[in-house]
């Protein structure tokens, strides 16, 4: 038995500065994420998905993702640091929080809110093969590719940005606009 579910639709009005330009509206958000969640659906026919996400900013796009999937899928999440409160990278990974559950066995997902140096997937994708997964691909929503540091291979992207810093649907500026339902890019140096 299939069920449908319907949203219900509320009007918000969240004040942003001048200098936020829109580069998808939750329109163009929405639509993005059923086709990829249509993507993983197809691929993944008959198994069950375990979805890691990284805190915090794919929290946002793991739940829209995960509500559109017509796979059985499961989730957990863990925390890495690179970033601080600056847009700059430091180019140094570590693990602050680490996944509730083992991943062992598992057709393992890794959901990330924006690629950009590379760094961050590269370490997580090392501590998901060393856990010895049954399989591994990588999604991602937003992927910048102007500033990579390594190598990179994504399976799933939602979209391929240019060289700005951007904020919204789970992405942060020293923690604020993370509710935005839209992506803006600020006039930050990147
Ligand atoms: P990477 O390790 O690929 O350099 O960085 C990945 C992480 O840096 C992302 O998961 C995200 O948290 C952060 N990040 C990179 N670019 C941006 C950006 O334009 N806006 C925001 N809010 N975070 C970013």
């Amino acid at each position: 038995m299939g069920v449908n579910f319907v949203m219900e639709k509320r009007e918000t009005t969240i004040k942003i500065p001048e200098h936020f330009r829109i580069l998808f509206t939750p329109e163009d958000i929405a639509a993005r994420v059923r086709e990829i969640a249509d993507e993983v659906s197809k691929d993944y026919e008959g198994k069950t998905v375990h979805l890691i996400g990284v805190l915090k900013g794919a929290a946002v796009f793991l739940s829209d993702l995960m509500r559109n999937l017509t796979v059985p899928a499961t989730y957990d999440f863990l925390s890495v640091a690179s970033y601080g409160d600056s847009t700059e990278s430091s180019g140094v990974v570590r693990l602050i929080k680490d996944l509730d559950d083992p991943v062992e066995s598992r057709d393992v997902i890794i959901v990330e809110d924006i690629i950009d140096t590379g760094l961050t997937l590269k370490y997580i994708e090392e501590l998901m093969r060393s856990r010895k997964v049954s399989s591994l691909t990588k999604c991602t929503f937003l992927d910048r590719p102007d500033r990579r540091k390594v190598q990179v291979e994504m399976d799933y992207v939602g979209f391929t940005i240019p060289d700005c810093y951007v904020v919204g649907y789970g992405l942060d500026f020293e923690q604020k606009w993370r509710q935005l339902p839209g992506i803006y890019a600020i006039n930050q140096p990147t």
